[in-house]
């Protein structure tokens, strides 16, 4: 049950599913196009309740709650839905579109910000920082020279190493160009892209990836075809000391066989943003761990990214209102092509 304060709040065009930022004039603007409200739903079910009986939702921006037919039966005015970020697995997109609903994410918008996080905890995992922070702050350097230092802070550099993206899309090709910074020979598995000239970027087939990369860094999006793409049959052609790192999404990887190869020592550790289920619970595996480094799914988080994904909601939120076509419309509709 609502108090009457709670159900008023959806009186207004624009509902935000779950919490995220969107910056102080990104608000304003959406103020003036009829107003806005933050459902700061738990999970569908949740939105669904709290949406009932609100006719004139036109618009609903998610980050991660998954929206699907029961969220149109509990909004029948809804014109638009956006997917705050790249991913939009949570979107059930053919139903929306079948509907002549707009389905639409902000793609590119946080393609920096992840291309970054791939290298920052590449870089970390690789040198060790994750460890040797946690080093200094349990006083255990005690003396200057090197010598004295643990055995494991002898890290490796990326210089001249085999990178294989999986997934050459915004991120992968920003991953591509920072890789170049640090003359690593770029093999790339994408099926559906063309290689930019001047990427320097050698297209590969997945199996050539996996067997002769040093480092394999994921940017697909999760659909069924990449769902276990990286399962225990991927894993054992992996060279020995080959690093993974997954800033996409947790079920692109098989995790309980990743588990197992690092537990085993069959790979030289892996770098995670993402995880099959977020937040990892408690007590996992990869907390024990020392070849892993750990980030809870931070990889669009930054205030330039912040920015961008506020005023590329508030541009598609003005589109759908106004019957026009999003700009990053993820499919098009038989009838909406005709437009
Ligand atoms: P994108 O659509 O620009 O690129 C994805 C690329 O994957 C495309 O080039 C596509 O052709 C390719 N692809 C699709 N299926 C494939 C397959 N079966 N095999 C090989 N390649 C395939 O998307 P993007 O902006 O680069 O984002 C990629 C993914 O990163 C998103 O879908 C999202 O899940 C994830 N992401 C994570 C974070 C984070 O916070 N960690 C933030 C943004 C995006």
């Amino acid at each position: 049950m609502f108090m009457m304060a709670d159900k008023e709040k959806f009186f207004v065009p624009v509902i935000f599913a779950d919490r995220f930022f969107m910056s102080a004039n990104a608000l304003a603007d959406i103020t003036l196009q009829g107003g806005y409200a933050w459902a700061d739903a738990k999970d569908h079910f949740d939105l669904a309740e709290k949406l009932t009986g609100s006719p004139f939702v036109r618009v609903i921006v998610s980050e991660y709650i998954k929206i699907n037919s029961l969220i149109l039966e509990q909004a029948p005015g809804l014109k638009g839905v956006i997917a705050y970020g790249a991913g939009y697995d949570h979107i059930d997109v053919d139903f929306f579109t079948s509907r002549e609903i707009f389905v639409c994410n902000c793609r590119g918008e946080n393609a920096q910000a992840v291309a970054e996080l791939t290298f920052a905890l590449l870089l970390s995992l690789m040198r060790r920082i994750h460890l040797a922070d946690h080093f200094i702050r349990e006083n255990a350097w005690k003396r200057t020279d090197s010598a004295a230092l643990p055995e494991w802070i002898m890290g490796r550099e990326l210089w001249g190493k085999t990178l294989g993206i999986i997934g050459l899309g915004q991120i992968g090709s920003r991953v591509a160009r920072i890789a170049r910074g640090f003359d690593m020979r770029i093999l790339s598995y994408d099926p559906f892209a063309q290689i930019k000239e001047g990427l320097g970027v050698e297209s590969a087939a997945l199996e050539d990836i996996l067997s002769n990369a040093d480092i394999i860094s994921l940017h697909v999006p999760l659909t069924a075809e990449t769902e276990k793409m990286v399962n225990a049959r991927a894993l054992s052609l992996l060279k020995p000391k080959a690093v993974l790192v997954n800033t996409s999404r947790g079920k692109i990887i098989d995790e309980p066989a990743l588990i197992k190869a690092l537990e085993q020592g069959r790979i030289g550790g892996a770098a995670l943003d993402v995880f099959s289920k977020e937040p990892i619970p408690s007590g996992h595996p990869f907390f024990r761990m020392k070849n892993v480094v750990l980030s809870p799914h931070m990889g669009a988080l930054t205030q330039e990214a912040g920015e961008r994904l506020s005023d590329a909601v508030v541009r598609q939120v003005r589109d759908i209102m106004n019957g026009r076509r999003p700009e990053c419309l993820i499919k098009i509709s038989e009838a909406i092509s005709s437009q």
